[in-house]
């Protein structure tokens, strides 16, 4: 039997959608291919919010961190973490000799503009990196006024944003929050099969990029850049045709729902979520920045995760454990993507019915 997933990734796709990536294929140095990749980029940038370029990687939203942490820090990058998302990209910072400093906060908590402030204040970073939605700990930073400080003090500063569990589940403004490379991946609230990177990409981030002398090749921001340029949209290397069909056709359901409905289904789930939580357990993060796209619950009742998950399993039905020193002491319920809230209250309903809550 399938297992519905209510895991922060990957998520349930469309049937329409997954018959996309069957779609014959194209030579990737043609105008088709061309085509495509404009047609996705305008529709990201109704997404974003933004009139930067859009770019696409052939690797999860892995690949595309760190190929922004490498091209784009001249001098020396401070990564705000609020939980596994967060220490990753210092950890790819580490592993491609890129200057580093990690700031990470108990996790359930946000990284708050003061922080930042205080940390840019010592005038030692060049780049930040922020994790606008931690999978692992249910954290929303709040991205926007993150963004809002770095455009009044620290206009030089490479702002990194990863949104890959809350890009098209959460309304995220790209120039309006002055976010130089904003990067998401397919398998999330994009509702797509994992496999492809997307961002955009800031003039700013570009000219840091030139001045970096080892960007690497596969993930060279700048490479990817020029390419597009210079070669109508198309890649240095072969791009997963298929995935590029399937978001393709993704985001033109997006719209069609309209960005405000899709965040405001988001919103309505989370809500429902929340307050099933507190009713039955508590909150792990700080409400005041508790995600819209997953809630993580803290196991106040000492349940078996496993054990739930299993009797979950028979039913139809998947969640996450808790994330890595998390695990068995919260639990995590994904309300992104394609979910709805009635798929939402049947999940809970067969949780309540298995703990008898
Ligand atoms: C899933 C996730 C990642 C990793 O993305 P991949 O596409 O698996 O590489 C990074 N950051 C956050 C916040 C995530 O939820």
């Amino acid at each position: 039997m399938h297992k519905k997933l209510f895991i922060p990734g990957p998520v349930e796709v469309k049937n329409d959608v997954l018959q996309k990536m069957a779609t014959p294929m194209i030579g990737h140095r043609t105008k088709e291919a061309s085509k495509l990749q404009r047609d996705i980029s305008e529709k990201m940038m109704k997404l974003f919010y933004t009139k930067n370029q859009v770019m696409l990687s052939t690797s999860s939203g892995s690949g595309l961190m760190e190929g922004a942490v490498r091209s784009c820090t001249r001098k020396r990058a401070a990564m705000f973490s609020v939980g596994a998302f967060g220490n990753r990209w210092y950890d790819m910072a580490v592993g491609n000799n890129v200057p580093a400093d990690k700031f990470e906060v108990e996790w359930g908590n946000p990284t708050t503009p003061e922080q930042v402030d205080e940390v840019l204040a010592t005038g030692k970073y060049d780049l930040i990196t922020v994790t606008h939605n931690e999978t692992s700990t249910g954290i929303m930073n709040p991205v926007g006024e993150i963004g809002k400080l770095l455009k009044e003090k620290y206009p030089d500063v490479v702002f990194c944003v990863d949104t890959v569990s809350s890009a098209a589940g959460a309304k995220i403004e790209v120039d309006e929050w002055g976010i130089d490379v904003c990067i998401t991946s397919t398998q999330k609230a994009l509702a797509l099969p994992p496999g492809l990177a997307i961002c955009t990409i800031s003039e700013k981030a570009i000219e840091a990029a030139k001045q970096v002398e080892n960007r690497g090749f596969y993930l060279d921001l700048l490479k990817l850049y020029e390419y597009i340029q210079k070669k109508d949209h198309q890649y240095p290397s072969t791009p997963s045709t298929p995935h590029m069909f399937a978001l393709n056709y993704q985001l033109d359901r997006i719209l069609e729902e309209g960005l405000e409905n899709r965040f405001a289904r988001h919103i309505e789930m989370a809500q429902y979520v929340r307050a099933w939580a507190k009713k039955h357990f508590e909150l792990f993060p700080v409400e005041e920045y508790a995600s819209n796209t997953l809630t993580n619950v803290k196991n106040t009742k000492g349940i078996s995760v496993a054990d739930l998950n299993k009797k979950l399993a028979m039913r139809g039905f998947m969640i996450s454990n808790g994330y890595g020193k998390l695990k068995e002491k919260t639990f995590r319920i994904a309300h992104m993507g394609e979910t709805t809230l009635l798929e939402i209250k049947e999940l809970l309903e067969n949780i309540e019915d298995i703990l008898g809550l």
